[in-house]
């Protein structure tokens, strides 16, 4: 089955150009000209033409961070593999990277056959694993071999949560040896839990357990110092390390000096650390709770150096850390108790509308709005050029994008598996208009076109940013 994306401006991290898109199958085999001979003759032995005129054509977003039915204090996060891999679909991402999650005292192996088990035959798109190293010893550190050669190479560290995922120097340093000789990536939840916890307990023997204290007993700096730890455990091992969620200015100063110095370091940001800030976790009542991740939201003055961090390439992703809890039931099992709010907000479905609001207002262009939403994600995590771009070979992942729709984001009208929107209210300028994935229209005329299971794993190479 052959379709012809007709018309459309082709956006890729190298630029712009108005360009026909032939996909034949599950891939795109060439690109022309419209008007040109090649391209004027393709129509005639296509199935479906998808006209693109006055829209962008890109290459599906991906998500390289979440985190679909996670268990968390209790209670797991809302959005299934298949719900999840669904609403990312009618965002315009197409691939998913989530994380195993390695509970203390068993194996990595077995751990990623029970994801496996979660999201075999109920994803929507195309997904791969990231893994969670909550217990690093003898076994574990094999282990990481074998999950390599599984297409699993990127390993989530936590200087965060002690009890919990919470890894010692000690260990972090013993996993990054592995990673330095064996070519995969840690990943680092950089905050300074130990100190946090004491900050926490003391607001609550103040009895200050608003959600609000969830920001104030998390300090930028303390993000700050454990990102310096990390990448100095990073340096002394020689392993590479991307830095998840990066949230605060003192964190990305450091990420920007060790990449000045030459470092192997990366990092990530979010849209709600673009968008949202302390303020909405200081909203009255208990209401702030819908705004509860770690790290925390934080003052809005951390804002520009993210947007810039972001034109700098000093971040080079964003992905969303989808973590879905519904405000009724879930959300609700902190009231009085901040502490106990599980840790997540929703968002996998308004990424790429969320980056394209920052297009329209000046603080991306256009090739690197596709960059930071796709193509550096499809490279970091081995995925480049099956995945990340509009170019004959890679896969069908395409998104046509009307730049000039006007869209209001609302729970009563999103497709995730939650009760409420971080982003309650805001006006987006730019809207999702179909979807393909490997050659399959997923979204189309504001209809779901998919199927659970459509969506296949995918083993991923190493990072192609290091060889
Ligand atoms: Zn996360």
């Amino acid at each position: 089955m052959r379709t012809l994306v007709k018309g459309g401006t082709v956006i890729t991290a190298s630029g712009t150009v108005v360009a026909d898109v032939l996909v034949d199958g599950e891939r795109i085999t060439a690109l022309a000209a419209p008007g040109t001979d090649v391209a004027d003759g393709w129509p005639a032995d296509v199935g479906k033409v998808v006209n693109a005129a006055g829209k962008y054509v890109l290459p599906g977003g991906i998500d390289v961070h979440t985190h679909m039915e996670m268990p968390f204090g209790g209670t797991f996060s809302a959005d299934t593999f298949e719900t999840g891999t669904r609403a990312a679909a009618w965002g315009g991402t197409t691939t998913i990277v989530d994380f195993a999650v390695q509970a203390k005292g068993t194996s990595l192996l077995a751990t990623l056959d029970r994801w496996h088990a979660k999201a075999d035959g109920n994803c929507a798109i195309d997904y791969g694993f990231h893994m969670i190293v909550s217990d690093v010893n003898d076994t574990t550190l094999k282990e990481m071999g074998s999950c390599i050669d599984a297409g699993v190479n990127s390993f989530k560290m936590f200087m965060a949560y002690p009890g919990v995922f919470y890894a010692t120097d000690g260990e972090i340093l013993l996993a990054m040896l592995k990673a330095a000789e064996t070519g995969a990536t840690i990943m680092m939840h950089a905050e300074n839990g130990i100190a946090i916890d004491q900050l926490v307990a003391r607001a609550l023997a103040e009895g200050r357990t608003d959600p609000v204290q969830h920001g104030l007993t998390r300090p930028p700096e303390l993000e700050g110092e454990a990102t310096s730890r990390a990448i100095t455990l990073a340096k002394v091992t020689g392993a590479p390390v991307y830095i998840v969620h990066l949230s605060s200015a003192p964190a990305l100063d450091a990420v920007t000096q060790s990449r000045d110095a030459g470092q192997n370091v990366f990092a990530e940001t979010c849209p709600q650390y673009l968008y949202l800030s302390l303020d909405d976790l200081a909203r009255p009542g208990f209401e702030g709770a819908k705004y509860v991740a770690s790290p925390p939201l934080r003052p809005k003055e951390h804002q520009a150096s993210l947007w810039r961090g972001l034109r700098t390439n000093d971040l080079s992703v964003v992905s969303t850390d989808h973590c879905p809890f519904c405000f009724a039931e879930q959300k609700e099992m902190g009231r009085g108790d901040f502490a106990k709010i599980p840790n997540g907000m929703p968002g996998v479905e308004h990424r790429m509308d969320l980056l394209h609001q920052g297009v329209v207002t000046g603080e991306l262009s256009l090739a690197r709005w596709v960059e930071v939403a796709s193509t550096t994600p499809a490279r970091m995590f081995g995925l480049y050029p099956r995945k990340g771009t509009i170019a004959p070979g890679a896969d069908a992942d395409i998104v046509v994008y009307d730049p000039r729709a006007q869209q209001t984001l609302s729970a009563r009208t999103h497709h995730m598996n939650v009760d409420y929107s971080a982003y309650e209210g805001f006006e987006i300028t730019g809207k999702v208009d179909t979807v393909l994935s490997r050659g399959r229209v997923v979204i189309e005329a504001g209809k779901y076109l998919g199927t659970a299971g459509h969506g296949r794993f995918l083993k991923r190479e190493l990072s192609q940013y290091l060889r």
